[in-house]
């Protein structure tokens, strides 16, 4: 089983790595850069090396970096879709230095503008900074749907893809504690959310899960992660998708409210509930 945990990068690839083994887990998630404001470090080669090393050696497998939530490429305000087009483009530049990795992004609040508008310019970033030779895999996230978040509907994600030139480069990662509350019911009716998903946008494109429970009840579009089994979903459901035939093989990372004890827990919690 693929899984593991939001990190904090401030102590390089390599220290999440080898934090990554300690809590048992083999693939992470982690924040390109300060998650509301824009700064990034500089590149570490040196961390860089000794990570792709380190990566190879101890089975650790893609990893997924999360675009910072200041990135809003369909935002009213036309600097802030300036600011998303750098970001992501310098995102996607620093990325190519571990090859073939995973960059999640929120698609953005279209705020006033409509969501036909929003799609418009989210697909105007990628034709801008998507290019034919990066070997990294932009993955569209599902949203809940708070406030006007473009994303929360599977029509969306393909909208975005269908718009966008250099598609072969785009994927999805599903957000469970987003879907559920954006109201795809996989607690009750997981086998009809992924044909659905399979219909619309094509489950090839599924790359990755944000393997997450829900503060809130069904369809509350409210976005709030709780701790698995300890919310909405519960751990029938959980036990259900990580085990499902057309899920299991993907990677699962946890964006749970936790500290690395509990992270720990949840990673044995989840690889005890495998059936294979
Ligand atoms: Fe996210
Ligand atoms: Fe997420
Ligand atoms: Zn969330």
């Amino acid at each position: 089983m693929k899984i593991g945990c939001h990190l904090s990068a401030s102590n390089g690839f390599l220290h999440m790595a080898k934090e990554t083994i300690s809590l048992g887990g083999n693939t992470f998630q982690f924040f390109t850069r300060n998650p509301r404001g824009a700064g990034a470090k500089a590149i570490n080669q040196s961390d860089i090396e000794k990570f792709l090393k380190f990566k190879a050696e101890n089975g650790i497998g893609t990893i997924l970096a999360h675009a910072p939530y200041v990135l809003n490429p369909c935002s009213a305000n036309e600097e802030t879709r300036e600011l998303a087009v750098r970001l992501f483009a310098d995102d996607i530049k620093r990325m190519e230095y571990i090859p073939e990795s995973y960059y999640n992004f929120h698609p953005g609040s279209h705020l006033k503008q409509g969501v036909e508008k929003g799609i418009e310019y989210i697909s105007e970033m990628l034709n801008t900074t998507l290019k034919k030779e990066q070997t990294t895999t932009v993955l569209l996230e599902t949203m809940a749907g708070k406030g006007s978040e473009v994303g929360s509907k599977f029509e969306e994600l393909r909208m975005i893809i269908d718009r966008t030139k250099l598609d072969g480069k785009l994927g999805v990662c599903l957000d469970t504690c987003h879907v559920y509350d954006a109201g795809y019911d996989i607690v009750n009716n997981l086998d009809g959310v992924i044909s659905e998903f399979d219909r619309i946008i094509g489950l090839e494109r599924l790359k990755a899960i944000h393997l997450n429970d829900s503060k809130n009840p069904f369809a509350s579009h409210k976005d709030r992660h709780e701790k698995i089994g300890e919310g909405s979903i519960g751990l029938d459901a959980v036990k259900r998708i990580i085990n499902h035939p057309k899920l299991k093989d993907l990677p699962f990372f946890l964006e749970t409210p936790n500290d690395s004890e509990g992270y720990a827990k949840e990673i044995a919690l989840l690889k005890a509930m495998r059936n294979d």
